[in-house]
């Protein structure tokens, strides 16, 4: 096992060892971070270079990937796959993000969600076990299509999507404003209302389509970071899908995000951000022990100030690092290290439990970068500022964190309301009236008014009826 960290062969330039939780990870995963390292600075690293500049998707770093069995990390060995769990997959993420490539990071986050809404319900559905078999030896790539042009960053709320019975199977139409890997991925999970959606939008469905069943542009895509991400708008038009490219049985939307979506979006999100954090500070470490001021003789690094930066970036990113791997623990202990077979019965929802503590995880971890990033850049002077020191390219990658969904915004509201008004305050499919709010703007009206109001509300009851 590696005490020293390496980078091509040599001693790495930026934060060793000694500043990693490695004491959580078993000696498997920590030879699996080491050849991941080693991947990273022959291959992930340069390759994020040219994805950032001509917005190229990273395919070469997932077959790069493949070939360490990574796209099967979540698999379970019966069927080919690693059969890790959450503390492994955050460190791979944290890994390729630190070392590697900020985009590669966030699609290989978005492929472990899908993957995991896959092995959710794969149990008895020939599909998606023959996909979930074969995705390292064809390094078939998964992502989620979930964010609505109507209704943005309430990723949960489809109210542009449909299915509809179609024989024995389904037609499904869906309309993505946002899908990470969109065209270039193999296989997408998709969400949108139930085949007999009766106008409860908390009645969603999942589904698997493939590549050939999407429409996208990714000639338009085009963003301030995560530029190799391809997070383009797609369709879905008229998809004809036998009955098992439904994931999970009818109306399973809800579980499959509590349960699978959300948790591991938001434990690998986060991981994202803190290994973008991290990788500033390893650039900046490198840059200011080198960078020498002639007049005064000293480099860069001896000033208290820059000490200073580095010292708090590291305190604040290793807190929100311990809060990931801790929900991660949680998580694989919650779940007999990720069994995915506790899953025949259609109601256990272990991970669920964590939710509110998995917004907290993303919250910090989203707003640390931000910080983070800034702090190292400005360590790093007007050198930081110019892409060659890659300091620029983390920054624009990291401002993602806060605005994806579940945007940091949502997040605190989530955990402030539901922590004073209780969880049933948050009504996500906007279904429970606030009488508070309702009676407050009604006390303001004058007899006419409300009378006006009463005569309207009746017209249109009214109007419905005779509809
Ligand atoms: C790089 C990247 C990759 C992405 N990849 C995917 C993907 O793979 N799959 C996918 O489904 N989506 C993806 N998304 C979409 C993402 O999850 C959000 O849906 C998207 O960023 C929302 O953008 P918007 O302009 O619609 O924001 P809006 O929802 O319009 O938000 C605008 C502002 O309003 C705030 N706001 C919104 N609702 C509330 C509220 N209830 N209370 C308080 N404030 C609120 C927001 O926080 C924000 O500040 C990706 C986004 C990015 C940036």
């Amino acid at each position: 096992m590696p005490d020293e960290k390496l980078w091509a062969g040599a001693k790495f330039w930026g934060l060793g060892f000694e500043w990693d939780p490695q004491w959580l990870l078993s000696d498997a995963q920590r030879a699996l971070q080491a050849r991941l390292i080693e991947l990273c600075a022959s291959t992930l690293r340069v390759n994020a270079v040219e994805s950032d500049k001509n917005f190229t998707y990273p395919r070469k770093n997932f077959e790069a990937l493949a070939e360490l069995g990574l796209l099967g990390l979540l698999v379970p060995k019966s069927m080919g796959g690693m059969g890790e769990g959450h503390v492994c997959a955050a460190m791979v993420v944290e890994t390729i993000a630190r070392y590697g490539c900020p985009s590669t990071a966030m699609c290989y986050t978005m492929h472990l969600g899908a993957t995991a809404a896959a092995l959710f319900r794969y149990h008895h559905n020939p599909i998606l076990t023959d996909i979930l078999s074969r995705l390292d030896k064809d390094v078939l790539i998964g992502t989620l299509s979930y964010s609505d042009p109507e209704t943005g960053s309430h990723f949960w709320y489809p109210i542009s999507s449909k299915a509809e019975r179609h024989g024995d199977g389904y037609i499904v139409n869906k309309k993505a404003s946002w899908t990470t890997s969109g065209g270039f991925a193999d296989w997408y999970i998709v969400q949108t209302t139930s085949p007999d959606f009766a106008g409860n939008y908390a009645d969603l469905s999942c589904f698997i389509v493939t590549r050939d069943q999407v429409k996208s542009n990714p000639a338009n895509w085009d963003g301030l970071g995560l530029r190799g991400n391809q997070s383009g708008p797609m369709e879905v038009i008229d998809a004809i899908l036998p009955a098992d490219g439904m994931v999970g049985p009818s109306g399973d939307g809800p579980k499959s995000n509590d349960e699978c979506v959300d948790p591991f979006f938001l434990i690998c999100s986060s991981s994202c951000w803190n290994g973008i954090s991290l990788a500033t500070i390893d650039i900046t470490k490198n840059h200011t022990t080198r960078k020498t001021h002639q007049d005064v003789g000293m480099r860069v690094a001896d000033y208290p100030t820059i000490q200073d930066y580095v010292g708090e970036a590291i305190m604040d990113t290793n807190a929100s690092r311990a809060l990931a791997f801790q929900m991660a623990q949680a998580l694989d202990s919650a779940t007999n290290n990720c069994d995915w077979s506790v899953h025949e019965d259609l109601d256990a929802l272990p991970r669920a439990a964590f939710l509110h503590q998995l917004w907290q995880t993303k919250f910090i971890a989203a707003k640390n970068v931000a910080h983070v990033v800034d702090k190292m850049l400005h360590a790093c002077g007007g050198t930081g500022y110019k892409p060659a020191l890659m300091i620029e390219r983390y920054l624009r990658d990291g401002k993602a964190g806060w605005v994806m969904g579940p945007t940091n915004e949502v997040l605190r509201q989530f955990v402030g309301k539901a922590a004073l008004l209780g969880f049933e305050s948050l009504d996500y499919w906007n279904q429970s009236v606030n009488e508070r709010v309702l009676n407050n703007e009604i006390k303001k009206l004058d007899e006419a008014g409300r009378k006006a109001l009463a005569e309207k509300l009746l017209g249109g009851n009214a109007e419905r009826r005779v509809a």
